[in-house]
């Protein structure tokens, strides 16, 4: 054997290898608002109830393998519908790549318009399917035409839509999701991760449709340090897709303490209603500010754009201030100038958007 075969170039597969990496700033900023967390604690007494519920939890056995329970619970808190299955994920990320996992093949396709959640086009190229994008319109608004062409043409096994979309913030015409489904030959997943924010939901139409999916996270209601995701459909299409699930994918921890913090559910509720508030507050605030075009939300983040080849002073002007939003210009496309803020404490919305002005100026 020659040093060359021990090699990642020898063994790596091609696709691996062209990939570049996911990147995750390291925490640590003072006002961290890139990552759209949800920016309350619980009260100091809400925490020492959870930790005796913790008390009782065996960590020298192995979790629950269906999480029954929190199965249960989560079908409540989410208003799936009766006749509907459910299956948990390690976050919904899990759930994506084990949807893509299920129907993985030489010369499947998996579709989605961009931009869209950067994680469609990773997973389906780590598991080796093709992965084909659709221009959002000018406005972030779906392709109708186009996407309708896409479907035509490539025949994707899964489409992928985030309801409201990541990193644009709107929502689709619903009528033309609609269409969609009825013309796509495989799945479509309707990814739901924003639900908190908008009254839009595709959960209460499952039954409507033998292709729809509906994926969903506790991540941006609070919970996003339990990774712990579902996704909600017809039990032909679960069956099948649990198959690739890994033995026990929900800790007991996360099973525990997701099971705790359902029951304190409408805590969770009163701060997505806040963060709703402080949205429309810093929308308006960011409106006045000369320069930038601002992006309607119906998620906890908002979208702005700045002059022509501004995004990147404007952003390391904010980390300089240790105020961390997400750069997304050099994705490029219709990216280009983007940059993306998560709604934070009016605290950290208000030293955001006195930053950003600052920054405007200079
Ligand atoms: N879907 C969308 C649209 C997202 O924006 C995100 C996270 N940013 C996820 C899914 C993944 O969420 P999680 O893995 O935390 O459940």
């Amino acid at each position: 054997m020659t040093a060359a075969s021990k090699s990642p170039q020898c063994w790596i597969r091609p696709e691996i290898r062209a990939l570049t990496a996911y990147h995750v700033p390291a925490a640590g900023a003072r006002i961290k608002l890139d990552a759209m967390e949800n920016p309350y604690r619980w009260p100091t007494e809400l925490v020492e109830q959870w930790l005796d519920t913790l008390r009782s939890v065996e960590l020298n056995r192995y979790p629950d393998p269906g999480a029954q329970e929190l199965s249960d619970k989560l079908r409540h808190a989410m208003g799936v519908p009766d006749a509907m299955q459910l299956l948990l994920g390690n976050g919904s990320d899990e759930l994506i790549q084990m949807l893509a996992l299920a129907v993985a093949g030489p010369d499947r396709v998996v579709l989605s318009p961009d931009p869209s959640f950067v994680m469609y086009r990773m997973i389906a190229e780590v598991v080796g399917l093709r992965y084909q994008s659709v221009p959002l319109s000018g406005d972030f608004s779906l392709p109708r035409e186009a996407m309708l062409s896409a479907i035509e043409q490539t025949q994707p096994a899964i489409v992928f839509l985030a309801y409201p979309n990541n990193p644009t913030g709107n929502l689709f015409d619903a009528a033309v999701v609609e269409e969609l489904i009825g013309a796509a030959p495989g799945l479509v997943v309707v990814d739901e991760a924003y639900a908190p924010f908008t009254s839009a939901s595709f959960m209460s139409r499952l039954g409507e449709f033998a292709n729809l999916l509906v994926l969903r996270t506790v991540s941006k209601m609070g919970l996003a340090g339990l990774r712990l995701g579902l996704l909600a459909g017809p039990a032909e299409w679960l069956g099948q897709i649990d198959k690739t699930r890994l033995p026990y994918n929900i800790n007991v921890l996360t099973q525990a303490s997701a099971l705790f913090a359902l029951q304190h559910k409408t805590i969770l509720d009163a701060q997505a209603q806040q963060i709703c508030a402080d949205r429309a507050t810093l929308l308006r605030v960011m409106q006045t500010l000369d320069g930038i075009t601002v992006y309607p939300s119906e998620a906890n983040f908002v979208l702005f754009r700045t002059p022509p080849g501004q995004a990147n002073d404007v952003f390391a002007a904010l980390k300089q201030q240790d105020i961390l939003i997400k750069n997304l210009s050099p994705s490029g496309g219709r990216l280009r100038d983007c940059l993306r803020v998560t709604v934070g404490r009016p605290d950290e919305n208000e030293a955001f958007a006195h930053a950003l002005k600052d920054a405007l100026r200079s």
